[in-house]
């Protein structure tokens, strides 16, 4: 199984992309999870990195693309995958459509999370309670909302088009137990 993850950040959609991961045994790819496990290496890059990360503004692609792709080509990825946070921009976008077509790599699924600002921010103030992201406070949380509208949101009509029924929007306010059991739906009659 093949799967990319939309939706802003607190959409619940690293922790669906966990649960589904273990489910059907692919590999779990966040972007992000890759990018923070790369602050950890405290070198050039991880002050680079982590500058743009705590502003809340986006990593640029020259870092991101070549990340990704070496994740997909890996035997790791062989079975399937479920990427989570990539694409973020049109240029990722763009790259991540040829490298597919490319690669003869067919996707099962594209997910949606839609949920509303109000609710966004109370669930990362609430992950900021117990994971300690430099990233997870109100300040910056306004700047990765404007970068998700601005440049990840119009990015749902492109693969809407492109993977045209594979795609599908979730409820991503509803319970961790009611998404998943709609997720798990989709997957069966994918
Ligand atoms: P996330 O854990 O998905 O919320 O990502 C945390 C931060 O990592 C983002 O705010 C960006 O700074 C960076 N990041 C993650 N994925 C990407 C991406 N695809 N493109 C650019 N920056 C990214």
């Amino acid at each position: 199984m093949k799967l990319i993850l939309f939706g802003p950040p607190g959409s619940g959609k690293g922790t669906q992309a966990s649960l589904l991961a273990k489910k059907i045994n692919v590999p779990h790819l966040s972007t992000g999870d890759i990018l923070r496990l790369k602050l950890k290496d405290k070198d050039e890059l991880a002050n680079e990195l982590s500058k743009i990360m705590s502003s809340g503004n986006l990593v640029p692609d020259s870092i991101l693309n070549p990340i990704v792709t070496e994740k997909l080509l890996s035997s790791e990825c062989k079975n399937g995958f479920i990427l989570d946070g990539y694409p973020r921009n049109k240029s990722q976008s763009d790259f991540l459509i040829d490298f597919l077509q490319k690669n003869k790599i067919d996707l099962d699924l594209i997910i949606d999370f839609k949920a509303d600002t109000e609710t966004i921010k109370n669930r990362i103030i609430e992950r900021s309670k117990i994971e300690n992201r430099s990233d997870d406070n109100l300040d910056v949380i306004k700047t990765r909302l404007e970068k998700y509208y601005t440049e990840t949101q119009p990015l749902a009509g492109i693969f809407r088009v492109e993977f045209k029924g594979k795609f599908f929007e979730i409820n991503a306010m509803q319970d961790i137990s009611k998404i998943e059991s709609e997720i798990e739906n989709r997957l069966k009659n994918a």
